[in-house]
């Protein structure tokens, strides 16, 4: 099993985030999963592949070639696959995983997951996606999300198919084992 893991290209303000982000790929690798995810060596993305790597795990990186300097690609990956594209990136790193973690990050973290997350509720795959809150990093989105539910612009079940948590642990659990709940292809909105 192959876990996606979307996270900043900057390390966030003291140590916590990079702290959290090298444990957490070593967590993966200690439970026999292989992370894929951005291949630079950058920020919150490198501190995930150095842990999964020096806990023995196998790390595949996606790298746009137009990014290989600018975010500098990681020189000890399993595997590294150059693309062409970030729309080629995104394709590939989704085709490989069987399910989607969010850490922190900026622009380009929060681009990526919620293009999976709108896969997930268009019903082009059914993967589990989730948001790991490290230092309340997301609590911020959590209400912003509460506010589009209440006002009508998500529905709940769309909105639960991201599962959100602050325990890492819990959360590789619930990711290996859940399945998002089936939803019909290419739906109009209001028949979702
Ligand atoms: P950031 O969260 O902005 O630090 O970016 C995290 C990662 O997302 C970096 O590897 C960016 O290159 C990547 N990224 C940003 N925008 C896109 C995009 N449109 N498609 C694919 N990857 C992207």
């Amino acid at each position: 099993m192959r876990i996606c893991v979307f996270c900043g290209s900057n390390t966030g303000r003291g140590e916590v985030y990079m702290k959290s982000g090298y444990e957490f790929g070593a967590m993966i690798a200690e439970r026999g999963l292989e992370v894929v995810y951005g291949g630079a060596r950058n920020g919150l993305m490198g501190a995930v592949a150095n842990g999964a790597l020096e806990a023995g795990g196998k790390v595949i990186g996606v790298l746009p070639r137009q990014l290989f300097e600018l975010e500098q690609a990681h020189e000890n990956l399993t595997d590294l696959r150059v693309v062409n594209s970030m729309h080629e990136r995104k394709q590939i790193m989704h085709d490989l995983s069987s399910s989607f973690v969010s850490l922190p990050g900026g622009i380009g973290t929060m681009e990526e997951m919620f293009e999976v997350w709108t896969w997930t509720q268009l019903g082009v795959h059914r993967k589990p996606l989730a948001l790991y809150n490290v230092n309340g990093f997301y609590d911020a989105l959590e209400s912003f999300l509460d506010v589009m539910v209440e006002e009508g612009f998500v529905k709940d079940v769309h909105r639960s198919m991201t599962l959100v948590g602050k325990d890492p642990a819990k959360l590789l659990e619930e990711l290996t084992s859940y399945e998002p709940p089936l939803v019909k292809k290419w739906l109009k909105p209001e028949e979702r």
